[in-house]
């Protein structure tokens, strides 16, 4: 029998159109993700089929976990569509495995084939119980259940184990956003969701040395890694923000500082997304978090960009977003106590119904337009790729 590893495809298969495009795109992440492994991959409509030459089953089994538009990782046995050999590969798979109950699950894909499906099933559960001695079958809550799939004139696949992929679609099918990437818990789980829409994401981030360290790049360095597993090639555009924030602290009434240095955050965000051709925003905001996170400052902050903002964790508790971010390895990261930029310049009393008017006043008491370009024109682009690194700690 000859083992093989096998891919069901997440949310693609409902996309009759496009099925092509996700799988092609699907196919290249999964080689992307594999490279310098001894593999043969082969894909249909349906599945994808990846031949190993090696010991090494459970590293790339580790590696696909990791990449979007998986529905599951099948480990299982390519063998012969014929009937006998089929009976006889099944029990022998099942001779090796400990279980009291067990049933039979056939999908016969390959419509010509002798049998229907049931009467498959049957027919192996039969052999199966005839050979193998203390044993049942229980339909409602086996065991172990043996799938068989009868996939074409040649070949038939057996197996009793499936391992979750992480679903969505496959990265850089929706084309490219901006990530917001602050050193907190939010913003990295709203990138991974974003990635998990197949979004291919870049990530923004505003410094403002010496108010904020080192040790806080870094930080954000680090977590952008770890989205870069998710199948991101990813520059953090790092912005050079201290004299605007020292000329916000030093011109603008304290209530509206966070307002309006959101404000020039988006206008900067929406110029790089431009610059590199994505038409959107991500961020970490939660909806009622902080002040700057009320109704009516999403409103006024937004309000001075037209390019859509996603925010994948607007309408998730707290709790739910540390779920995702222990899940996806950046929660320990998140909680070093580094200072982030806005954490430094918090005024007792941010306002949480922020006017309109009154931003746009207060923004003509700085030359905001120069201080843009100078932010702009001072970036500084880091790349992370970590998309081929095996993390031994967690395999
Ligand atoms: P996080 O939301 O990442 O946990 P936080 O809660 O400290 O961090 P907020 O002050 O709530 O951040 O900011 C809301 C969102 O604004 C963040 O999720 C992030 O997308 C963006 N943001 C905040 N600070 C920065 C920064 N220094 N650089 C880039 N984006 C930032
Ligand atoms: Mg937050």
């Amino acid at each position: 029998m000859e083992k093989i590893i096998m891919i069901k495809y997440g949310e693609l298969s409902t996309k009759k159109d496009n099925i092509k495009q996700f799988t092609d795109k699907l196919l290249k992440n999964v080689q992307k993700k594999l490279k310098g492994y001894n593999i043969s991959i082969t894909k249909n409509k349906v599945r994808m089929y990846i031949n190993i030459y090696e010991n090494n089953e459970d590293e790339i089994i580790y590696k696909l976990k990791e990449v979007f538009g998986i529905h599951s990782i099948v480990v299982c046995y390519k063998i012969s569509t014929d009937l006998e050999i089929i009976k006889d590969e099944c029990l022998k798979l099942l001779k090796e495995k400990q279980f009291k109950t067990f049933k039979v699950v056939t999908n016969r894909a390959y419509k010509s084939f002798e049998l229907n499906s049931m009467e498959v099933s049957k027919l192996i559960g039969a052999h199966i119980l005839k050979n193998i001695n203390d044993i049942g079958v229980d339909v409602h809550n086996p065991d172990l259940t043996l799938k068989v799939e009868i996939r074409d004139e040649k070949f038939s696949y057996i197996y009793t184990n499936e391992i979750e992929g992480l679903k969505g679609y496959p990265v850089g099918i929706q084309g490219k956003g901006l990530l917001m990437l602050s050193g907190g818990i939010d913003s990295p789980v709203a990138g991974f969701l974003s990635q998990k829409r197949g979004i291919d994401i870049d990530c923004i981030y505003f410094e403002s040395p010496p108010h904020t360290s080192l040790a806080a790049k870094n930080k954000v360095v680090e977590l952008a890694k770890i989205l870069s597993k998710y199948g991101s090639n990813i520059n953090i555009h790092v912005v050079p923000f201290t004299e605007f924030q020292e000329e916000i602290y030093k011109n603008i009434d304290s209530t509206y500082m966070i307002t309006i240095m959101r404000r020039m955050m988006y206008r900067i965000s929406a110029i790089v997304s431009k610059n590199i051709k994505s038409n959107i925003l991500i961020n970490g905001e939660s909806i009622g978090q902080v002040a700057s996170q009320t109704l009516q400052s999403m409103y006024v902050i937004n309000s001075v960009t037209n390019m859509p903002v996603i925010r994948p964790v607007s309408c998730l508790d707290k709790l739910e977003i540390i779920g995702i971010s222990k899940k996806i390895g950046t929660y320990d990261t998140s909680i070093l106590p580094f200072e982030d930029c806005c954490t430094i310049f918090v005024p007792k009393h941010p306002v949480i119904n922020p006017n309109m008017e009154k931003c746009v006043y207060y923004e003509t008491l700085i030359d905001y337009q120069k201080l843009i370009n100078e932010c702009i024109n001072n970036i500084e682009i880091i790349n992370v790729n970590t998309m081929n690194e095996i993390h031994d700690d967690l395999l």
